[in-house]
Order: C-alpha cells, then structure tokens, then sequence
C-alpha cells in the first residue's frame, strides 16, 4: 500500500519556512553559491547548508547515525518536490562531488562500521568533496585494463600511476581509486578499490581546459601517493565488484531525462512554434519536425512511465541494479534528442555562443546541446551499456572482453 506521506510533507513544509533564509528563498543560484568548489561558501548560503546538513537533508536516506535522516525513498522524493515547490535546493550533493551518489551508498555496503564512521559524515553534510579515479589514459571502457598500482610497504598503501578525465580532482579532498594490487592474477581479479587524501605529496592534478573554457576535470598523477591501510573497500583484490556496483549508483542517478528549458521556461512545443511558425489549424508548420517531436514527446513519456514502473514494482525502494544501464541509456537518447531538435528548430539563432544578437535560452540551449555530449560517455559509454544489458539482463554471451 503507498505509503501517506501528507504528514511528512507538512512537516516538511513547516522546517523549510521555518529554515530557508528569506534572502535566498526563490534565488536557486544564490542557495548554490560555493557549491562548485569554485569558492568558499559563506553567508546565507552557508547557513543554508548547514541547517540541511543538521536536519539529515543532504543524504536523507542514509542511517541518522552517519549523518542522513534515516528516510524512506518515497519520503525523500517528497522531500525533494517540497524543496522544490518552495524555491529551495539542496546543494549538498554538488558540494560532495561524487560523495553523496556514489562513493557514500558503495561505502554503506561494502564499508566497515569504522569507515562509515570516517567518511560518511562529511560527505552528507557536504564539507568533503570526492572525485573517483577510475579511468587511465589506457582503461576507458577496458577499465580492467588499468595499471596504476597500490602497494603495501607495511604502513600503508602506496600508490603510482596515472588517472585521466578524473572529475574536480583539483577541487576534491578525498579521491575513491581503483588500482591494481596483484599484477599476477586474471586482470579483473588483481583489482582493489582505495581511498586516499588529496592534499599530500604524491598526488599531482592538471585540469584539462575544453575548448569552451571549463575545466571540469583533470590528469591526476600519484607518485608514491598513500592511502591509509584500512582505507581499502571491501576485500583487498576485489574492487572488481565494489566498482560494478559503485558504477551501477552512478547509473541510477543518471537515469532522470533531462529537460530543456526548466520547468519554468516554454516547452519544447512552443519554443517550436515561436522558431518555425504555425498553421492556421495551430499545427506545427513543418511537417518533418512536427512528426519527429511527437517521436521525441512519445519517448520521453516512455521513459518516464518506465522508470515510474521500475519505483511502483519496487513498492517505492528501487534496489540499483544492471536496469540502470538500460534507464541511462534511454535518458541519454531522449536528452540528446531534445537538444538536437531544439538547436534544430531555432536555425541560426541556435549557433550562437555569445554577443547580444542571441538571448539568455539560446545561449543555454547550445551551451546545453554541447554539455548533453558527454551523457553517452561518463559513466560507461553508451555502446558499453547496450554491451551490459546484452549480457546481463538478456543474458547473451559474454563477446567483448576477454581476461
Ligand atoms: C564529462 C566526463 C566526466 C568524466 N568523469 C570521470 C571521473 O570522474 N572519473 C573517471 O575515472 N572517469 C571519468 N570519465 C571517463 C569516462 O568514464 C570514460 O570516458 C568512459 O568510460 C569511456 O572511456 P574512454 O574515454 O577511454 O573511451 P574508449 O573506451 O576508448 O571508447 C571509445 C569508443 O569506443 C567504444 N567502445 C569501447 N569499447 C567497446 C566495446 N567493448 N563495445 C562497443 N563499443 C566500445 C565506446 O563506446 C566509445 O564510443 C568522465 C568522462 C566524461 C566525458
């Protein structure tokens, strides 16, 4: 039976009134302010998170005793549509980088009791950012491939080699690592997963600029970096499994489609009419496009009852699994499909990057069709995906790695 959650969300409801700064109230930006890493957070924006970090905001689903609030997945979506009803965001989970959807939930399933202790209060009340290095210049895709190695020197793990593409590896205090710890066995066997401090010595960042300027992420080296001995999740040799399952959390909140626009801006109908023109019945101008953003429309509806589906059978706890590679997928196609036909249907005002001939959502839009780019890379690419859901929910053989 679904749960009445009327009660929680007045309660909810009460401590946003009663928490959210009137400065900031409605000002999304502003309660984001810090989040990036970019500077320090401070004022009311920093009261902001600390008020949600106090009350288990940040992570609401992880044990109270670890910083979270203890809530149920349906309480928390109605925690998050009542944030958002009122003008607020969360910016804990920008803050934590990849701690509060990844690195936390692998850490609360593989990590001792002692390791909970250590990292997860930081991570939900977003005072310590974590990057992942995972890929090598050499292990993208193969990522069994990698050779960084950790060694045990009797104190504590020593680290070298080589990470690349590592998100806010520069901005980041903590960094969760795969990395190889026996070089002699079957290569997906010799594999441990280590949690090291950024600020030391033996790790070295250099941010990769793109062409538009950002650098969202970086080449991190380690040269006799260390990691701590108890730092290793879950069994010495089999990061294997702690990376599949910590790749599959990535997956999961990935699988939200992504619209253009906000929900506050126009949609994606009439942003077609206001570029193209309609006829006198109100239909679409173009026939071509109007067809294909009925296919669009259609596939993001698809899309959204799938994953509404996948909640209500799970009676609102949906456990992670290899479904999120097939959610991933279907979310990357209609947000890059989206993008497509909007850029499509502005013409030449949908090649703008900047200058006053082109407004605020034009400029987005681009901005928006570029970034969707990566969507079918991170996070394994989407051809490794299709791959994922061949073997393991069709259940076809194993053909594209080997070892
Ligand atoms: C924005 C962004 C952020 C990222 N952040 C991080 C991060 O924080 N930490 C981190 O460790 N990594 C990060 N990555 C790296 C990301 O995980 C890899 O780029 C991704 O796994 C693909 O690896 P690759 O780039 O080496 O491409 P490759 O593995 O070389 O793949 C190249 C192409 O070949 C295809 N291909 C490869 N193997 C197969 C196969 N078996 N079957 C079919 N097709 C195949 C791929 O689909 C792809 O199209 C990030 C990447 C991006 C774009």
């Amino acid at each position: 039976m679904a749960q009445d959650l009327s009660e929680f969300r007045s309660e909810v409801r009460d401590w946003i009134n009663a928490n959210l700064p009137g400065s900031i109230k409605g000002d999304l930006s502003a309660q984001m302010a810090g989040a990036m890493g970019e500077r320090e957070q401070d004022g009311d924006a920093l009261l902001w998170r600390q008020r949600l970090a106090e009350a288990g905001y940040g992570a609401p689903t992880w044990p109270r005793e670890y910083g979270g609030a203890g809530l149920s997945q349906p309480e928390a979506r109605a925690l998050a549509q009542e944030l958002d009803a009122a003008g607020a965001v969360n910016p804990i989970p920008a803050m934590a980088g990849m701690g509060v959807t990844m690195v936390g939930p692998t850490v609360l399933e593989y990590g001792t009791d002692a390791q909970k202790a250590k990292h997860l209060p930081g991570i939900a009340s977003g005072e310590v950012r974590w990057c992942l290095g995972l890929s090598e210049p050499n292990a993208g895709s193969d990522l069994a491939s990698l050779t960084t190695k950790a060694e045990d020197d009797g104190d504590a793990w020593v680290l070298n080699g080589q990470k690349i593409w590592t998100s806010g590896a520069d901005r980041s205090q903590w960094c969760g690592a795969l990395v190889r710890t026996d070089s002699n066995a079957k290569k997906r066997d010799g594999i441990s997963f280590v949690m090291l401090e950024m600020d030391q010595e033996g790790v070295e960042t250099r941010p990769i600029r793109l062409i538009a300027g950002a650098s969202p992420f970086c080449e991190t080296y380690f040269n006799d970096a260390r990691a701590e001995k108890d730092d290793l999740l879950g069994r010495r040799n089999d990061g294997w499994s702690v990376v599949k399952r910590l790749l599959q959390h990535e997956r999961q909140s990935q699988t939200g489609a992504r619209g253009g626009g906000g929900a506050t801006g126009p949609t994606i109908q009439e942003m077609a009419k206001t570029y193209v023109g309609e006829e006198a019945d109100g239909r679409l101008a173009d026939p071509d496009l109007r067809s294909r953003l009925a296919s669009l429309l259609m596939a993001e509806k698809a899309h959204g009852l799938t994953a509404a589906r996948i909640v209500a059978e799970a009676r609102g706890n949906p456990k992670v699994s290899a479904a999120a590679s097939i959610l991933k997928n279907s979310a990357t196609m209609v947000a890059q499909t989206r993008a497509e036909l909007t850029i499509e249907m502005m013409g030449n005002q949908g090649l703008g990057w900047e200058g006053d001939s082109f407004n605020d959502t034009e400029l987005a839009t681009v901005r928006n069709w570029l970034s969707g780019k990566a969507m079918s890379i991170y996070g394994g690419s989407f051809e490794v995906q299709k791959n994922i859901i061949a073997k393991n929910i069709l259940g076809l053989p194993e053909t594209t790695q080997k070892g």
